[in-house]
C-alpha cells in the first residue's frame, strides 16, 4: 500500500498541526493525520446535532437494514481493512481477521434484535385497567467514541456501532497511532449511503479527545484507567453519561483437573493474542501444584512452536509490539522481576531481525506479588507463571489486583469451575479458553474496579445509549376532578389494592 494522504478536508480550510503514523512492521511514515481544534471539534459537534433527528426518525429498522447493507461491503473486501489494521499495529493476519470477525458478530447482533430491544415496552401499572404504563428508549444524542490503539477496528467500531444502531449521532476520535483503519471505515459507511454527519472521524491526540468530552452528550471511552478516570471526572462535571473500557490484569487459574494440552497452548492463546497488547489478555497464571510441572514441560513445547514474524498468512502465531513504549515496558517488567528472584524460561529478548518492535514471548517463573509484572499492566507478551497450592489461594490472588476486566479457568470440572468463576473480582469469566466472551456478542462484556465501568455488548451494550422515557396514561376511568394528588376515591382504591395484591397476582407489580 502506498503511502496515505489524508484528503484536505474543505470544512477545515486551514492548516492544522499533523500528526505523522508509522508502520510498526518497518517504522517508516505510513502518512498524516491533522490535530482537530477545538472549533473543529464544535463545528463537527453542531454538524451531529443537527443530523441526528433525521437519523433517530428513520427508525431502527431501517437504521438496522443500511449499517447491515454497509458492513456486508466491508466483509465482502475484508482483505483491504484487515491491510490496513496490519499496516497501523503490526499484528499478525489472525488477529486482524479477529477484528473483522467479532465486529461482524457485533452487527449481526444488533440487525437482529436492536429493533426488539429498542421497541417501546409496556409495564404493569399501579391502578391496573386505569392506567397503562410504557417505556420508550430515546437516544442520548450526540455520543463521543474515544478509542484506542490496538484492535484498530474493533474496539474503535463496537461501542459506537451500537450508539448509531440506537439512533445517535456519533463522533470519533480514534488513537492517534492508527488513524487510518477508521478513516477507511467511515468512508465506506459514507459511500454505502450513511449520512457524513451522522459519524464524523476528528483526528487528534488527547487535546482533540478532550475537546471531544466537552460538546458531546455521551461519552464511550476505551484506552487506559489513567484517561478513563479523567475522562469519567469530567463526565461527571458535565453531568452526561459515560461508560468506560480500561484495562486490566487477567488472571488465568489452571486446577489440578485441567486437560493439560488445552490449559498450556489455551496459555499462549490467552497471553499473546495481538503480543499481548490486549485489554482482555492473560497477564497473571496461577497453577495449582499438583499439575504444576507437568503443565510447565507441555508450555515450554507449544512455546516451541510458536511462528512469530511480520508476514501475511495464518499461520503466524505472533507479530510486532505497536509502540516502543509496551516493549521497553516488557524489558523493565522482566529486568525488574529477575532482580527480585524471577526466571525467564523461555524468550525474553527483542527480535531485531523481524522488525523494530518485535518482542519474543516470554515464559517467567518464580514470580510473585512483589513484582510489577504481577501487578501493573503489562500490555506486552509476558507470562508470569505462578504455582498456587489450592484454588484458595489462587482466587485469593487473582482477586488481589486494582483490576477486575476478565478472567479464565481451565478444569474438566465444569460445574465446580464455573462456581469458582463467580468467585473471581471481574467483569468475565471464560472456562477452558480464553477470550471468548468478548467474541460472544450476546453477554455483556466490561469490567469491575479499575478496569471500567459499565458494559459493551448484548442488550446492555446498546440500551446505554438510550434514555428510557416513562409515560403513563391514565383512560380517566372513575376519574373526577380534584385538588389533591390523593382524592378520597384514590386513597380507598389504595387501600384496597394493597389488602388484594396479597391475593390477586394479577394485581402485583
Ligand atoms: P490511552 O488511554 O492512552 O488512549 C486512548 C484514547 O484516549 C486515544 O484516542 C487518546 O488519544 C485519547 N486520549 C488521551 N488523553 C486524553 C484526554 N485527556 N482526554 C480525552 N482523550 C484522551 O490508551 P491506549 O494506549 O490508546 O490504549 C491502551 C489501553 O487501553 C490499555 O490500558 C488497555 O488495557 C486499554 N484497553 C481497554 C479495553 C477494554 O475494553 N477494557 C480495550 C482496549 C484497550
Amino acid at each position: 500500500m502506498a503511502v496515505i494522504q489524508q484528503p484536505a478536508d474543505q470544512r477545515f480550510a486551514e492548516a492544522r498541526e499533523q500528526i505523522t503514523v508509522t508502520s510498526p512492521l518497518t517504522g517508516q511514515a505510513i502518512g498524516q493525520v491533522p490535530v482537530f481544534t477545538r472549533e473543529d471539534v464544535e463545528a463537527a459537534a453542531r454538524r451531529a446535532r443537527a443530523a441526528q433527528p433525521a437519523w433517530e426518525a428513520m427508525g431502527a429498522k431501517e437504521r438496522a437494514r443500511l449499517l447491515g447493507r454497509w458492513w456486508d461491503t466491508i466483509w465482502n473486501n475484508r482483505s483491504v481493512v484487515m491491510q490496513h489494521i496490519r499496516r497501523e499495529t503490526g499484528k499478525n493476519e489472525t488477529g486482524a481477521f479477529l477484528e473483522v470477525f467479532a465486529t461482524d458478530l457485533l452487527i449481526g447482533y444488533y440487525c437482529n434484535n436492536a429493533v426488539r430491544l429498542l421497541r417501546p415496552q409496556n409495564r404493569k401499572a399501579i391502578v391496573p385497567i386505569k392506567h397503562h404504563a410504557r417505556v420508550y428508549y430515546k437516544p442520548v444524542g450526540v455520543v463521543g467514541a474515544i478509542t484506542p490503539w490496538n484492535y484498530p477496528l474493533l474496539n474503535a467500531f463496537c461501542d459506537l456501532l451500537a450508539a448509531l444502531f440506537a439512533g445517535n449521532t456519533v463522533l470519533l476520535k480514534p488513537s492517534e497511532v492508527t488513524p487510518f483503519t477508521a478513516l477507511y471505515v467511515v468512508e465506506t459507511m459514507y459511500q454505502a449511503g450513511i449520512p457524513k454527519d451522522v459519524i464524523q472521524v476528528l483526528t487528534g491526540d488527547g487535546r482533540t479527545g478532550s475537546e471531544v468530552v466537552e460538546v458531546v452528550d455521551f461519552v464511550s471511552f476505551t484506552g487506559s484507567t489513567a484517561v478513563g478516570r479523567k475522562i469519567a471526572t469530567r463526565c461527571a462535571e458535565r453531568l452526561i453519561g459515560s461508560t468506560m473500557e480500561m484495562g486490566g490484569k487477567d488472571a488465568m487459574l489452571i486446577l489440578n483437573d485441567a486437560d493439560l494440552e488445552l490449559a498450556a497452548s489455551g496459555t499462549l492463546v490467552g497471553a499473546l493474542e495481538n503480543s499481548g497488547q490486549a485489554c482482555v489478555s492473560t497477564e497473571r497464571v496461577y497453577v495449582e501444584d499438583g499439575i504444576y510441572d507437568r503443565y510447565i514441560e507441555r508450555l515450554k513445547y507449544y512455546a516451541g512452536q510458536i511462528k512469530q514474524n511480520g508476514e501475511a498468512g495464518m499461520d503466524v502465531h505472533v507479530g510486532s509490539l505497536t509502540n516502543e513504549r509496551e516493549l521497553l515496558r516488557a524489558e523493565e517488567f522482566i529486568a525488574d522481576a529477575v532482580a527480585k528472584g524471577a526466571k525467564v524460561l523461555h524468550g525474553g529478548q527483542r527480535r531485531p531481525d523481524l522488525g523494530p518492535l518485535f518482542f519474543e514471548p516470554t515464559i517467567l517463573v518464580n514470580v510473585n506479588h512483589d513484582m510489577r509484572l504481577m501487578r501493573e499492566e503489562t500490555f506486552g507478551p509476558l507470562i508470569p507463571i505462578m504455582r498456587v497450592k489450592d484454588v484458595d489461594e489462587a482466587i485469593r490472588l487473582a482477586n488481589d489486583s486494582p483490576y477486575g476486566l476478565s478472567g479464565s479457568i481451565f478444569s474438566n470440572n465444569l460445574k465446580r469451575a464455573e462456581h469458582i468463576a463467580t468467585r473471581i473480582q471481574s467483569g468475565d469469566v471464560s472456562i477452558n479458553s480464553t477470550k471468548v466472551v468478548f467474541g460472544n456478542v450476546t453477554v455483556p462484556m466490561g469490567g469491575v474496579k479499575n478496569s471500567g465501568i459499565g458494559r459493551r455488548n448484548g442488550p446492555e451494550g446498546l440500551l446505554r445509549f438510550v434514555e428510557p422515557q416513562s409515560i403513563l396514561i391514565d383512560n380517566r376511568l372513575f376519574s373526577k376532578p380534584n385538588l389533591t394528588l390523593f382524592d378520597p376515591f384514590l386513597v380507598n382504591s389504595a387501600i384496597l389494592l394493597r389488602a388484594l395484591r396479597r391475593w390477586i397476582p394479577f394485581l402485583r407489580v
